[in-house]
């Protein structure tokens, strides 16, 4: 088996056993991402050869030290979204307008990665500024899914999600906002999980909607998600958003007995349209759960039919005021030849931001304006609460939710580019967990008639990534699912 195909665990092992090197492995990935990211455009930015300085440092660190002390990622080669500064490596949000913004300082996500001695292999492409559901509002290429090439990988975290999935990475980072994690794994047939709002610090993530963006970790297994989750989580004096919380071992939840857990089926979550296989392959796999000793029950969350216009009014208004400061002044690509100040703000945003995003502005700007401010933005606050709340009762009587991540399977590329309302829409099923604040978690359950992967969601009371982790664990070990490949020498 090549290298490339291992997990963060295996590799851990392989690593610390003396079986391999952090450079053979870094060069074994490098090549991996060589053969395929003309073919999936999965990176924007290959960093291959600081990879390799950093691999090389980590190996010294490894043959100098007890294993025992080895941080956890010590050599371990992980992809990050293009929208999380890496000091002094070309961080872009896949948009013309950062170009050629080279971040001068490090996101807390990365610092922390970086503490514990990974390898940072480059960049994901993504949708522009992370808005869109299927990578294609990227400003330099699409990417491609790995199990057919002709259909999206979703959004906005697509290229961590192919990167993972066609093992061109050991694990990655992705943001989500409204699904950007959970969307694209499902797709991809790769676990992707959005911590709870608060649990991960977002200094150095360039802001989208910053009442609902998270980091996260895309993984090929649940394992390997809760060792990224571990290393990137935790209080930072540099986000007053972060919750001072301590972090739990996240890992030593894994392998326990669910016996007993209460998973709630939100009945809202079953919905007449919905891709009958997805239905089929996510009922499956809650009768699995009930066979590992859950006791699945349903649960009402009936303001469920609202959650799609409410997030697209709230982060459509945060991205408006979020997205003003790249106007020529200290981030955008300037031109030179503007007459004046407006001149300059208007070519730096006219040339710099794509349709999708330049819709979005227009939209949240609207949103709240005076006039329309109480009909909209403080409409879908209210809104917001009454999901808040729905989950709040509901999670009184069950531990858990089990759901589909997606109403249907990866769909063609082009397919919804010129149809807004319809690639949004497919954010039906993860826009709820980001307004209500909560932990979510997609994990491979099935496979269509195409062959196309679906997921099962996982939605844990918040700061309960502990048994979120553990029933998603206990499901994926009790499954193969995990373990399919996509035929990527066939494409
Ligand atoms: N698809 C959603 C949107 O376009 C979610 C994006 C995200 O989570 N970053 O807003």
């Amino acid at each position: 088996m090549e290298l490339y195909t291992k997990t963060i665990s295996e590799c851990q092992s392989l690593i610390r056993n003396g079986q391999i090197s952090s450079v053979e492995l870094t060069r074994s990935v490098l090549g991996r991402i060589a053969s395929l990211n003309e073919r999936l455009g999965a990176y924007i930015t290959v960093t291959g050869d600081t990879a390799f300085r950093q691999a090389e440092e980590a190996d010294k660190i490894i043959r100098s030290q007890p294993v025992e002390n080895l941080p956890p990622l010590m050599g371990i080669p992980v992809a990050v979204k293009d929208n999380m500064c890496t000091e002094g490596v070309r961080t872009t949000c896949a948009s013309a307008l950062l170009d050629d913004f080279v971040p001068p300082y490090e996101s807390t996500v990365t610092g922390r990665l970086a503490a514990e001695g990974y390898v940072l292999l480059g960049k994901t492409n993504m949708d522009e500024f992370a808005m869109g559901s299927s990578n294609e509002t990227s400003a330099f290429y699409s990417v491609k899914n790995p199990w057919n090439t002709e259909m999206a990988p979703g959004g906005s975290s697509g290229g961590s999600a192919v990167a993972v999935a066609a093992d061109a990475c050991i694990g990655a980072l992705g943001s989500d906002t409204g699904g950007s994690i959970r969307q694209p794994a499902a797709l991809c047939g790769v676990v992707g999980l959005k911590p709870t709002y608060g649990r991960v610090s977002r200094y150095g993530l360039v802001a989208f909607a910053s009442s609902l963006d998270q980091i996260g970790p895309l993984a090929k297994t649940v394992k390997d998600a809760a060792i990224l989750l571990q290393a990137i989580a935790g209080p930072d004096t540099n986000d007053s958003t972060c919750a001072p919380f301590e972090v739990p071992d996240f890992t030593s939840s894994l392998g326990r007995d669910i016996k007993g857990i209460k998973v709630g089926i939100p009945k809202q979550y079953f919905i007449e349209g919905m891709h009958p296989r997805v239905e089929d392959s996510v009922k499956k796999a809650i009768n699995q759960l009930e066979s590992l000793g859950a006791k699945a029950v349903e649960v009402d969350l009936p303001h469920t039919d609202y959650a799609v216009s409410t997030y697209y009014i709230l982060a459509t208004s945060e991205a408006s005021s979020n997205l003003a400061r790249f106007d020529g002044v200290r981030f955008g690509v300037r031109r030179q030849k503007e007459s004046d100040l407006m001149d300059m703000y208007t070519t730096t945003r006219s040339a710099g931001f794509g349709p999708e995003v330049k819709r979005r502005i227009m939209l949240g700007t609207y949103a709240l304006s005076s006039g329309y401010y109480d009909a909209y933005y403080l409409k879908a606050q209210q809104v917001r609460t009454l999901i808040k709340q729905d989950f709040e009762h509901a999670f009184n009587s069950v531990d858990i939710m089990a759901c589909p991540t997606t109403p249907a399977p990866a769909f063609r590329l082009g397919e919804k580019l010129d149809d807004p309302l319809q690639m949004y829409l497919n954010d039906i099923f993860t826009i709820s967990a980001n307004l209500a604040g909560l932990p979510g978690i997609s994990v491979p359950c099935g496979f269509t008639d195409d062959n196309l992967p679906v997921g099962l969601q996982l939605l844990g009371r918040p700061f309960d990534e502990e048994n979120l982790l553990m029933v998603a664990h206990a499901y994926e070990q009790s499954t193969d699912w995990h373990k399919i490949k996509p035929k990527l020498l066939d494409i």
